[in-house]
């Protein structure tokens, strides 16, 4: 089955995390459109891509025009970008690493439909690439957003997927390890992995069985908390709606000053408080363009900008006046980073890096929450200093 058409079940492994936390949130987005992203059909051409160099690679050799005709019709793609073979590579590089880790050939599936049903009601997904060589069962996601890294260590769409090979091909393979893998090749260089015992897999689909019950009927606790980001009811969910007006209480705070303690907590409430009102509005927006009513707002045309209707006419008739050319285009040095992307890595590091000539600057002290993964920095002076 191709990416584009991939379906949802209603316990969508890709959803788990909202779903396991906030068990009836997957009946309540059943009434909310899911609106692909032009951002979402982007990862979909990278998968495409990525899928048929894997399929090339490992699976069903063809020959190089049928390959060359078909990675012509991917790039000729309105949304495809250069960089999409570069990234597309390195996942298939490091799927290809692992596959030539064996000295007899594993066995190797691309875009493979796995059932969970047997751990959540009607539970079923597509994973990039399954491989199963000796007792170790692989699990190689592609992700190609650009947002924040995703953490292969617990992570449960990723084990969903696992449970699914492992009910289906369990009885013709001993897998004994599961190792799984998330490329995320434009935000981190090195995948995440995380291996478990199968085992540890095993129970870890036990114990998530009653939840995806409840999940599964519509049952169980709403619990607002960071996984209503990706929540389709997110909006107008009204769990989400009193965690955050229950701010308030913070309203009747004694003594004059709040504690540091209360610092910290408004902080972490105020972080998600941001993000509620962002979806507020959006949603609000949509209801008034729909012609529908939020009392006290309206929509009205924003700003208006002014654009060249023809620029080159324009620049021509400028010139005509008299307006010297170098006056109409502004002349700035390229960034490290995309001077970088014009050299590639290695000849970056050569002129640049290794000649002095580029140095890293500590970034700003910025605030973040504790299960951020970098290291705290303090300006607190320690005894020796003191001491000195
Ligand atoms: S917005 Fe949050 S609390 Fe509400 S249903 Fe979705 S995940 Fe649950």
């Amino acid at each position: 089955m191709g990416h584009a058409e991939r379906a949802h079940a209603v316990l969508a492994a890709s959803s788990s995390k909202q779903w396991l936390a906030c068990p009836p949130s997957a009946r309540l987005s059943e009434q909310f459109p899911d609106k692909g992203s032009e951002y979402a059909a982007e990862g979909t051409l990278a998968h495409e891509i990525a899928e048929l160099k894997l399929r090339k690679a490992v699976l069903e050799p063809m020959g190089p025009r049928k390959f060359s005709k078909a990675i012509k019709e991917l790039r000729s793609n309105p949304l495809y970008q250069p960089e999409m073979d570069k990234h597309t590579d390195t996942y298939v590089d490091y799927v290809l690493g692992i596959v030539h880790s064996y000295t007899s050939p594993p066995y190797v599936a691309v875009e493979k439909r796995l059932d969970y049903s047997a751990y959540a009601p009607e539970g079923f997904g597509t994973g990039d690439c399954i491989i199963i060589g000796g007792d170790t069962l692989h699990i190689v996601d592609l992700k190609y957003g650009k947002g924040v890294p995703v953490d292969a260590e617990g992570n449960t769409q990723l084990r969903l997927y696992a449970l699914g090979a492992v009910t289906e091909y369990g009885f013709l393979h001993p897998i004994r390890q599961v190792h799984m893998v998330i490329v995320q090749p434009r935000v981190v260089e090195t995948p995440s992995e995380d291996t478990i015992t199968l085992d540890e897999l095993l129970a870890w689909g036990e114990s998530i069985k009653p939840t995806a019950e409840l999940a599964y009927k519509g049952e169980g606790e709403f619990n607002p908390g960071d996984h209503c980001r990706f929540c389709r009811a997110k909006a107008v969910c009204r769990a989400r709606a009193d965690a955050h007006t229950a701010l308030e209480v913070f309203g009747g705070m004694k003594p004059p000053l709040i504690s540091d303690a209360e610092v910290g907590q408004i902080l972490e409430r105020g972080r998600n408080l941001a993000a509620w009102l962002e979806d507020l509005e959006k949603y609000a927006l949509n209801r008034c363009l729909e012609g529908g009513d939020i009392p006290g707002w309206k929509a009205v045309e924003g700003r208006g900008s002014r654009q060249y209707v023809d620029q080159d006419a324009a620049f021509k008739l400028l010139m005509e006046h008299g307006i010297d050319e170098a006056m109409l285009y502004e002349r700035r040095p390229l960034s490290v980073p995309n001077v970088e992307k014009l050299l590639g890595k290695a000849k970056y590091r050569e002129l640049l890096e290794e000649t002095g000539l580029v140095e890293v600057q500590p970034g700003k002290p910025t605030l973040v929450p504790m299960t951020d993964k970098r290291q705290a920095i303090t300006n607190k002076i320690t005894a020796a200093e003191a001491f000195n």
